[in-house]
């Protein structure tokens, strides 16, 4: 049922964002459907919200719908006997299910390509949005369809992963905001106790491997959850380092000649044979002068991890986002690099 004046500050990582007009909680498939529908119909706009940590909200709030989305349910086509198995795991996830229990889940079970991106927070929904990935894993490696409620042509639909438009922090769902609803997410993962070769090279040596070597995926998932917990990038509510939406800034991608000197420079797959690369946010800020903990009582960059702009207690939106600007400004004063913000603004701008 709709509850008038629900902030967004008690349903965000950030703690931050204004009331909402309207909220409903959809429970089941068939709710979250007719909720996004009836907003439709009544002309409202509408934020879908699962864990709520990759939003930043406006002080004045949502003018209108927030449908939070706490859908449950895993099916898997794999009985608990792995080794009679061949053909892998195939794992249909709804929207609403925490992602970080599930990698749990499918670490125990042995359904492995997922290990790396323990301890992300929010729901299974929002990952496909955009695409999420960690320590050289992305989820769009094993997703094989995302099934979604289009509000433009009023029907289910399912993507098979070809079709979901993947790149870095990037999707067709999230090129397209607000239109597709997502519903489920099937994977397709690899049955297993060992995982896909590590290709980040801090958690190969967290982990004693070389890059390329393979580690048994109980370990990736233990090694990663004590990174992230070391960068505070794993929710504490008594850490305020951890109150943030993860990494602020997305990886520049850019021509290999405009990279500043001494600056990382990761080669893209899809990088026009070498001239794209991928370089470090988090290096570029440090470099143009912004140290862990800069900014004030109120708001500062994470004193853990430059790339987390983090709430100390006190924070508005608006404070949050004048650190924002004041980073990407020097950045790109310093090296010509504009910064893009990879949470999803509602109601603000940067
Ligand atoms: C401490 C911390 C660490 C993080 N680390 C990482 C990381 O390592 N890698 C990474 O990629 N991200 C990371 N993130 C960002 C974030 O956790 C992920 O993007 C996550 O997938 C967002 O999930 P959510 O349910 O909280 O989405 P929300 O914040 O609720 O929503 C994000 C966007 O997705 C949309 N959305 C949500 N659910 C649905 C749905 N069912 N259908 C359609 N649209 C939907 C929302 O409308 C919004 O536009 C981190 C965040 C924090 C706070």
């Amino acid at each position: 049922m709709p509850e008038p004046q629900e902030r967004l500050s008690d349903h965000t990582t950030l703690r931050l964002g204004g009331p909402a007009r309207a909220w409903v909680r959809a429970e089941t498939e068939a709710e979250l459907i007719e909720a996004v529908s009836k907003a439709d119909r009544e002309g409202h706009q509408v934020l879908v919200l699962g864990g709520g940590s990759n939003v930043v909200v406006a002080d004045e709030g949502f003018d209108g719908t927030v449908v939070e989305v706490p859908t449950r349910g895993i099916e898997s086509d794999v009985g608990d006997d792995v080794d009679a198995s061949c053909s892998g795991a195939t794992v249909k996830v709804a929207a609403g299910e925490p992602w970080d229990p599930f990698v749990a889940l499918a670490t125990e079970r042995r359904w492995a390509g997922i290990e790396a991106l323990a301890g992300i927070p929010g729901h299974v929904g929002a990952t496909p949005i955009q695409n999420v990935g960690a320590y050289g894993q992305e989820v769009s490696q094993t997703i094989a369809s995302v099934r979604v409620w289009d509000r433009r042509l009023r029907g289910v639909r399912t993507f098979a992963a070809a079709d979901c438009g993947f790149g870095y922090r990037t999707s067709r769902f999230k090129q397209d905001p607000g239109r597709h609803v997502v519903l489920d997410v099937t994977f397709q993962l690899r049955l297993g106790t060992y995982g896909p070769p590590i290709e980040y090279a801090e958690l190969a040596r967290t982990l004693n491997l070389e890059v390329g070597e393979r580690a048994l995926i109980t370990s990736v998932r233990e090694a990663v959850l004590t990174l992230r917990s070391r960068k505070g990038m794993v929710l504490d509510p008594d850490d305020h380092d951890t109150w943030s939406a993860g990494s602020f800034f997305t990886n520049p991608v850019l021509p290999a000649d405009q990279v500043p000197a001494g600056a990382p420079a990761w080669p893209q797959p899809d990088g026009l044979g070498g001239r794209l690369v991928k370089t470090s946010a988090a290096w570029l800020i440090e470099h143009a002068g912004f140290a862990k903990g800069h900014g004030n009582e109120r708001v500062s960059l994470s004193t853990k991890h430059t790339l987390a702009l983090t709430n100390r207690g006190a924070a508005t939106t608006t404070d949050l986002l004048d650190l924002a600007r004041e980073v990407r400004d020097g950045v790109l004063g310093k090296f010509g690099v504009t910064l893009v913000n990879e949470p999803v603004l509602v109601g603000c701008t940067l």
